[in-house]
């Protein structure tokens, strides 16, 4: 069995190589790799990792989001041999389509923040306009780059990258396929972290494709949208609507519960609420979308509030 040393040269804390770091607060949620923890790992999983030697690897990795390529490279650094398996862009939603993204457009709407309040500071901006292309640009850049940081991350520490789709044959073996060729992998363990993908609203009128975005398209738009609804005051829809309202949007977030941010502290949600509308966002609690309908421009929405039927379009 091919033993893997642990990394002496990584930098604990951190998945960002040196000069690959995000912008500034971004990947605060990825989970540290602390080089000591190495120290306190169960005998009993070593011994059981030593006894694999008859299989291809000792862990396969199902998936390279922040679950699949964490977990990748600690089990490497513990002395496993690893095989991740990833069948789109390694980083998962959190790099390509959900966290970092996200962060990057809200980091625009920030410098438009700033040019905007800048007579405040004694700097008069004359004019200032947006450019929708150089905001995607960026973004894929950045992406890019921290996608290429977690591949060298996998590399440097032993960690095989399989490109494709696995499927599981037992409970031992995985079956990749790939457009040229299917790889069989037997490993000892596999851990299976494929993340999510959006879920279909069972509403009438709300089939994702045309108008209807999934977060996917709202980060990977060409023109701001006149008006948008979202449905759900939850995080992302809140950063999804504030983005857009900021950039000229007029948004509505229809949530069906009585706060946004279900989850969260009620006085912390309604200050955040309150902030939100003078960014423009209008909030219609305690409502539920019922239908959508095609106007040809766009969509009429049915809207079902406590005190009963309304449209927005
Ligand atoms: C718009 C948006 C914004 C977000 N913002 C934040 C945030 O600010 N902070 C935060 O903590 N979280 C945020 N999240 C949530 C975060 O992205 C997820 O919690 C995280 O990505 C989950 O990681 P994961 O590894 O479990 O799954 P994923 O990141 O979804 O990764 C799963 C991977 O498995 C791959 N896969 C699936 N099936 C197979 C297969 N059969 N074979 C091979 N590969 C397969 C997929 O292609 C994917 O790459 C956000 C999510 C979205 C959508």
């Amino acid at each position: 069995m091919t033993k893997h040393k642990p990394d002496t040269n990584a930098r604990a804390g951190s998945l960002a190589p040196p000069g690959l770091e995000p912008p500034s607060g971004s990947l605060g949620f990825v989970p540290l790799l602390e080089e000591e923890t190495a120290a306190f790992v169960d005998p009993g999983i070593k011994e059981q990792l030593q006894m694999s030697d008859k299989r291809d690897a000792d862990i396969v990795i199902i998936g390279s989001g922040p679950a699949g390529y964490v977990g990748a490279i600690r089990a490497a650094q513990l002395g496993a041999n690893t095989v991740i398996v990833e069948k789109n862009s390694v980083g998962g939603t959190c790099l390509n389509v959900g966290c970092i993204p996200t962060k990057v457009l809200l980091a625009c709407v920030a410098a438009l923040d700033t040019v905007e309040r800048s007579a405040d500071f004694g700097v008069n901006v004359d004019k200032f306009d947006l450019d929708i292309a150089k905001m995607m640009s960026r973004k894929e850049t950045i992406v890019k780059r921290l996608v290429g940081g977690v591949e060298s991350l996998l590399k440097k520490n032993n960690v095989r990258l399989v490109r494709g789709t696995a499927r599981l044959a037992d409970a031992h073996t995985v079956i990749v396929d790939a457009p040229d060729v299917a790889e069989t992998i037997r490993a000892d363990k596999i851990i299976i972290c494929t993340g999510s993908v959006p879920a279909p609203l069972p509403v009438p009128g709300f089939e994702f494709g045309g108008d209807v975005w999934t977060s996917t398209e709202a980060l990977a738009f060409e023109a701001v949208p006149k008006s948008m609804l979202i449905v759900g005051a939850g995080v992302i829809g809140l950063e999804a609507g504030y983005t857009f309202a900021r950039l000229g949007a007029e948004v509505v977030v229809v949530e069906m519960m009585s706060q946004v941010l279900p989850a969260a502290d009620t006085e912390t949600a309604n200050e955040l609420a309150k902030a939100l509308g003078k960014a423009g966002i209008r909030f219609m609690l305690n409502s539920t979308v019922t239908n959508a309908e095609d106007t040809g421009t766009g969509k009429k929405v049915t809207i079902r509030t406590q005190d009963g039927e309304t449209t927005s379009e």
